[in-house]
């Protein structure tokens, strides 16, 4: 066996006070670094010692790891030096700004929630979102919030039901009523979990009845914040004590949460018209069997597997129309 060779002295400590950090919070460059024992940090970009992509509309998104050094006359404020190569993100296109927004990175799970009423029923803010989702190799979750509604809208019932058969995880839960909300507990102990969806679905509500105490500490102060306080415009990671009464009576389970800013409408990106087929389940196999291959628009060609598929009922006619539609827009 080869012998380990001495550990060589370290030194490190008469440098300089540089950290691993996890972002919570921060758009353009200013961030909320979050450090060693839960202690936050205002952060900004060290100089060009960051080479990110000029692409993104904001370089990091909260879950994301950054090396820091602390300010040697402020020990609230940080310099971020360098970021640690991501697990997977979440983003989406913003057509505001005219590039890709980061909305969360090194998630374990992506709630694409959504509602049967009030906001309406939006199957194709969900249809996108899959499709970037694969695209991006992230495994979503459905979150059908507000399930109160349900019986109001049979449209939400028809596409929540096709999205299972498909083999996409749909999951039902009320904030109001509070059905279901063990179980989305469950699926969040010990994770990293994101919300998308448009504003007004109730992410934040959700939150507040997933939280017992939500507990942010700032510099060496620590704050706590109670109930009823997560209302999110920008996005930020929070980390939650999962509800007794929704973990069968055990206490102090942990979950952190990125709450996102309400998104109106999902806009595709870095997907190109032939490869859109593959990102949907069911098409998938349909796509890489048709005879025409990747020149295929899977729109008109007689014989194209797809559109037999769908003559045979076996890809749903409202998937089918949800292809025709992006595959104009990308
Ligand atoms: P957000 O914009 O996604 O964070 O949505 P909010 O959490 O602010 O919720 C928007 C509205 O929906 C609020 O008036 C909530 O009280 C309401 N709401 C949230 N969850 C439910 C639910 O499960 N059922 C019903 N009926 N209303 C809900
Ligand atoms: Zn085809």
């Amino acid at each position: 066996m080869a012998r380990r060779s001495k550990p060589k002295p370290s030194f490190q400590f008469a440098k300089c006070k540089q950290m691993t950090g996890t972002v919570i919070s921060g758009t353009q460059n200013s961030f909320m670094v979050e450090g060693a024992e839960g202690l936050l940090y205002l952060a900004t970009l060290k100089g060009k010692r960051l080479s990110l992509d000029a692409d993104y509309y904001n370089p990091l998104a909260p879950g994301d790891k950054v090396d820091f050094i602390v300010d040697d006359f402020d020990s609230e404020k940080a310099q971020i030096v360098a970021l640690q190569p991501r697990k997977n993100f979440v983003a989406r296109y913003n057509e505001k700004k005219k590039a890709i927004q980061l909305l969360a990175a090194n998630v374990d799970n992506t709630f694409l929630v959504t509602t049967p009423l009030l906001p309406d029923f939006k199957p194709h803010f969900i249809e996108r979102s899959l499709v970037q989702m694969d695209k991006l190799g992230v495994k979503p979750i459905i979150l059908c919030n507000k399930f109160d509604f349900i019986d109001d809208s049979p449209l939400a019932q028809k596409w929540l039901a096709l999205w299972r058969d498909l083999g996409y995880t749909v999951m039902f839960v009320s904030a109001k009523t509070g059905e279901g909300m063990a179980e989305l507990a469950g699926v969040l102990t010990d994770r990293l979990s994101v919300f998308v969806g448009q504003s007004g679905v109730g992410k934040s509500s959700l939150v507040n009845v997933l939280d017992d105490t939500c507990v942010l500490k700032v510099g060496s102060l620590s704050k706590k914040y109670g109930r009823g306080k997560h209302t999110t415009t920008k996005g930020q990671m929070v980390h939650i004590t999962l509800n007794t009464s929704l973990t069968g009576g055990v206490a102090g389970v942990k979950a952190s949460v990125i709450d996102t800013p309400g998104v109106k409408k999902f806009v595709l990106h870095g997907i190109k018209k032939e490869e859109l087929a593959t990102h949907f389940f069911e098409l998938a196999p349909l796509a890489s069997r048709c005879q025409f291959g990747t020149s295929c628009t899977h729109t008109s060609e007689a014989g194209c597997a797809i559109l037999e598929a769908v003559k045979n009922g076996k890809v749903s006619p409202l998937r089918f129309d949800s292809y025709q539609r992006m595959r104009a827009e990308v």
